[in-house]
C-alpha cells in the first residue's frame, strides 16, 4: 500500500464525520490522521474499578467513593459554591463546586445516590473533594472494568470525545506489528497491538505504579518504538546528506602543517584526533555536518582554524560565525595572529561596523579577495554573498536558531551567478562547535544525524579551578580575598547577579555593582562590561582587561561564552543561586585558563530553594562538564539543555533518555538492522510514527 492510499484510508474524518471544530482541536494535539489517535496515549489513569469506603480516604489520594447526599446547599461566601455532604456507611465528606449548572445541582439533590471520583483533601469542615467527577447511580450500577485513561487534551475537547474517537480507532484500524518477530523475541519486547490496547484500557490487575512510572512491558514497547522511529528518521536524514554534493577539500597541508609547527604548544591527542576526523570529512564530495564537542577551555578554536585552513588550501573560503561580538572579535584577533604569518588575512564582519566598513568587508567576501571571514550572524545576512564558500563554522552552535543555521547552509549554494563554482558543487561543509557538553545519551538521541568529534581532554598544565560556596553574609571576606589577589598581580572577574525579568533591571544592577565595587576597591583599576555597551566600547574594555590594564572586571553574563583571558585566575559569581548549571559551568570556565591556581567563589543568598541547592552542590562537586551536563539533564530535561525551543528539535513524547538509556541503545542497533535487513519494516515503522512529524528532523 502506498503512503497515499494508506493516508486516504486513514483520514481522520473517515468513516465517522467529525465536526470541523473538533478536527482543529485534534490538530492542536498533533492528531491529523486516525493512526495518530492510536499513539495518543494517556497521561495517567483514574481507578474507577472499585469503591473506597469514605472512612479510609486519606488527604492527597485520588479515590472513588459512593454514598447518599445527606445535605446539599448553595453558599455565597466567599464565592457562590455548591456544597454537598456525602455519607456512606462509615464516613462522610464534602463535595464542593465553584462553577456548576442547575442540572448538577439537581443531580446532587438530597437523597440521591452518587458516585464521585476526585482527590481528597482536608477542607475547612473536614475531608472534601473539589470538583469531583460525579454521577448518580443505582445499587447495581456496575463498576468500570478497566482503569479510566486520562488523555492529554486541549480546551474544548472533552475526555469523553477523545475516548470515543480512540476506542473507534482501536477497533477499526489495523494494529499490525511493524517489527519483525525475531527482533521482538531477541529484545524481549511486547507486541504492538497488545501494548497499545493495554495502555488505552488497562485492566485493574495491572499495577498502577508500573503504568504511572511507565516501566511495564507495554510502555517499554511504546518507548522503544518511539526511540526507534527517531533513530530511523535521523539515519534517513544522514543518508540523504550522502547524496548531496560539496566541494572536495583535500588536505594539502601547506598551511596547516606550518601553523601546527608555529604554535607555542603541542596539540592534545584529542585535538589531533578531532582534526583528523574533520580533515577526512572535508575531503569527501558530500557535505560534512560535524559537531565538535569540547568542554570550555578544551581548545576548539585551533581545531576550527586548522579546518578553515584546509578549505583555504583548496582555494575555497571559510567562514566562522560566533553568537556574540565579543567572541567574534576575540576569534578574529586570535586567528589573525595565527594566520597572518601564512599570508592569510581574515576579514571581520559584524553588525556594529560602520556602513562603509561593512560594504568593504562584503566586497572582499564577494570577490574572493579574502578567504576567511569571521563575525557574528551578520555574516549570513541577505546582502552578503560569498565567492566560493567551502566551509562554514559555527561556534557555540546551540546559541543559534534553526533559521540562522539554514541561512548559513544556503550561503554556499552559489545562487550568485558570478560565482564560477556554480556547477561543481552546491553546499558548504559545516562544522558546529559546542561547549555545552552534551550527555552521551542526548547526543546519541538528538544528534544521530550529525557526526560528532569530542575533545575529551584539557590541554596540559592547567590546574583545576577550586570552587568555594560562600554565603552572602561573608561577603566581606570575599572582598578581602579579591583585593589581596589583585594586589598580587592576579586578575579577577566579578559576575553580576542575573535578573531574569528585565534587561533594564539587569543593566541597572550591573551599573550599581560597578559603582559599589569602585568604591570598595579604590586601589584597583576596575572595568565594566555588559551587553548594552556599544561594541567598540565592549572591545576596548576587553582589550584593556586582556592587557592587564584592568585588574577587576565587573561583568554580566556576556562573558559566559568563550572569553579567553589566561591571566584571570579568580571569579566571583554574585547570587550564584540564580544561575543555571550550564551557565555556572561556562562562567567558571573563564578562569583556570593559565597556569596559576584559580578560584571561583559562588556567593549565594539564603534561603536556597531545593533546586538551587541541588545545582550549587553539583557545580561545587564537579568540574567535569559532561558529568555536570548529565546531572543537568536529570534536573531540567532535554528540552532546555538543547535549547529545544530555538533549535527546533522535536522532543520525545514517551521515552525519557535520562532513564531509558538501555532502550536507546537497543533502538540504535535495531535501526541499523532494520535498514540493512528489513527495509519494509523500517518504512512501515517510520510511517506509523513519523507520517506527520517532519520536524523531527534537524534543519
Ligand atoms: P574553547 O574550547 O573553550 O573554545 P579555546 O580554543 O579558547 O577553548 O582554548 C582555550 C585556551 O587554551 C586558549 O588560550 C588556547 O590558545 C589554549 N590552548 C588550546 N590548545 C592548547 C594546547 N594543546 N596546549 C596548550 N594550550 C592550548
Ligand atoms: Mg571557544
Amino acid at each position: 500500500m502506498s503512503a497515499n492510499t494508506y493516508r486516504e484510508k486513514h483520514e481522520l474524518n473517515a468513516p465517522a464525520k467529525i465536526p470541523p471544530a473538533t478536527l482543529s482541536r485534534l490538530a492542536k494535539l498533533g492528531i491529523h490522521h486516525r493512526t495518530d489517535l492510536l499513539l495518543h496515549l494517556p497521561l495517567r489513569y483514574e481507578d474507577e474499578t472499585h469503591l473506597a469506603p469514605i472512612s479510609t480516604a486519606q488527604p492527597g489520594q485520588t479515590v472513588q467513593v459512593q454514598g447518599i447526599v445527606a445535605h446539599s446547599e448553595v453558599i455565597f461566601r466567599p464565592r457562590r459554591t455548591l456544597v454537598c455532604r456525602l455519607q456512606d456507611n462509615g464516613g462522610e465528606l464534602y463535595l464542593r463546586f465553584l462553577n456548576f449548572y442547575p442540572s448538577q445541582q439537581k443531580q446532587l439533590a438530597e437523597g440521591k445516590q452518587v458516585r464521585a471520583v476526585g482527590e481528597v483533601r482536608m477542607g475547612y469542615y473536614g475531608l472534601e473533594m473539589v470538583h469531583p467527577k460525579c454521577r448518580t447511580v443505582d445499587d447495581d450500577t456496575p463498576l468500570q472494568q478497566s482503569l479510566t485513561p486520562i488523555y492529554p487534551t486541549t480546551a474544548g475537547l472533552s475526555q469523553m470525545v477523545l475516548r470515543k474517537l480512540i476506542a473507534n480507532a482501536l477497533e477499526t484500524l489495523p494494529l499490525a506489528d511493524t517489527l519483525p518477530e525475531i527482533l521482538l523475541q531477541r529484545l524481549n519486547l511486547a507486541g504492538f497491538a497488545d501494548s497499545i490496547k493495554l495502555l488505552h484500557n488497562p485492566t485493574p490487575d495491572i499495577a498502577a505504579i508500573s503504568l504511572g512510572d511507565r516501566t511495564n512491558a507495554a510502555w517499554r514497547r511504546i518507548k522503544f518504538d518511539e526511540l526507534l522511529a527517531q533513530q530511523l528518521s535521523m539515519r534517513a536524514h544522514h543518508r540523504e546528506r550522502g547524496k548531496r554534493l560539496a566541494p572536495i577539500l583535500a588536505p594539502h597541508r601547506q598551511f596547516t602543517a606550518p601553523l601546527i609547527k608555529a604554535l607555542p604548544f603541542a596539540l592534545t591527542k584529542a585535538q589531533q584526533r578531532s582534526f583528523a576526523e574533520i580533515s577526512r570529512d572535508l575531503a569527501q564530495p558530500h557535505p560534512m555536518q560535524r559537531l565538535l564537542l569540547g568542554d570550555v577551555g578544551s581548545g576548539k578554536t585551533i581545531v576550527a582554524a586548522l579546518a578553515a585552513l584546509q578549505a583555504i588550501e583548496n582555494g575555497y573560503q571559510a567562514a566562522l560565525m560566533s553568537p556574540t561580538e565579543i567572541l567574534a572579535e576575540q576569534h578574529y584577533l586570535k586567528l589573525r595572529d595565527w594566520l597572518e604569518p601564512l599570508g592569510i588575512t581574515p576579514v571581520w564582519l559584524s553588525g556594529s561596523l560602520k556602513k562603509k566598513e561593512k560594504q568593504l568587508a562584503a566586497e572582499k567576501i564577494a570577490s574572493g579577495e579574502t578567504l576567511l571571514a569571521i563575525g557574528t550572524h551578520a555574516l549570513f545576512q541577505g546582502s552578503i554573498e560569498f565567492y566560493k564558500l567551502g566551509l562554514a563554522i559555527v561556534d557555540e552552535q546551540h546559541k543559534f536558531g534553526v533559521q540562522q543555521r539554514l541561512a548559513l547552509r544556503n550561503k554556499g549554494k552559489y545562487s550568485n551567478s558570478i560565482s564560477p563554482a556554480k556547477s561543481d558543487s552546491n553546499e558548504p561543509h559545516q562544522l558546529m562547535m559546542s561547549a555545552t557538553p552534551i550527555p552521551r545519551t542526548l547526543a546519541m538521541s538528538y544528534y544521530a544525524d550529525l557526526d560528532v568529534s569530542v575533545i575529551d581532554e584539557l590541554p596540559p598544565g592547567r590546574t583545576p579551578v577550586v570552587t568555594k560556596l560562600v554565603s552572602d553574609e561573608r561577603r566581606d571576606e570575599v572582598i578581602d580575598r579579591v583585593r589581596a589577589a589583585c594586589m598580587e598581580g592576579q586578575q579577577a572577574y566579578w559576575v553580576c547577579p542575573l535578573i531574569d525579568e528585565s534587561e533594564i533591571l539587569q543593566l541597572q544592577t550591573a551599573l550599581e555593582t560597578y559603582q559599589l565595587l569602585m568604591k570598595t576597591f579604590p586601589e584597583l583599576r576596575v572595568g565594566l562590561v555588559h551587553g548594552k555597551l556599544d561594541n567598540a566600547e565592549k572591545a576596548r574594555v576587553m582589550a584593556a582587561f586582556k592587557a592587564n590594564e584592568l585588574q577587576l572586571l565587573v561583568a554580566t553574563t556576556v562573558i559566559e561564552v568563550g572569553v579567553d583571558v589566561p591571566n584571570a585566575s579568580m571569579m566571583v559569581i554574585d547570587h550564584a543561586e540564580r544561575m543555571g548549571l550550564a551557565q555556572l559551568h561556562q562562567l567558571r570556565g573563564r578562569v583556570g585558563r593559565g597556569a596559576a591556581h584559580s578560584l571561583c567563589i559562588l556567593l549565594y543568598q539564603q534561603p536556597l530553594s531545593e533546586l538551587a541547592r541541588a545545582r550549587l552542590k553539583i557545580i561545587f562537586e564537579s568540574t567535569d562538564g559532561f558529568a555536570i551536563a548529565q546531572q543537568d539533564l536529570q534536573l531540567r530535561g532535554p528540552g532546555e539543555l538543547l535549547g529545544a525551543r530555538q533549535s527546533g528539535v522535536a522532543m520525545l513524547r514517551f521515552a525519557d533518555i535520562g532513564t531509558d538509556e538501555d532502550l536507546l541503545n537497543h533502538a540504535r542497533q535495531a535501526a541499523d538492522e532494520l535498514l540493512r535487513d528489513f527495509h519494509e519494516a523500517a518504512q512501515a515503522h517510520l510511517h506509523r510514527w513519523m507520517a506527520n512529524k517532519h520536524d523531527y528532523l534537524h534543519a
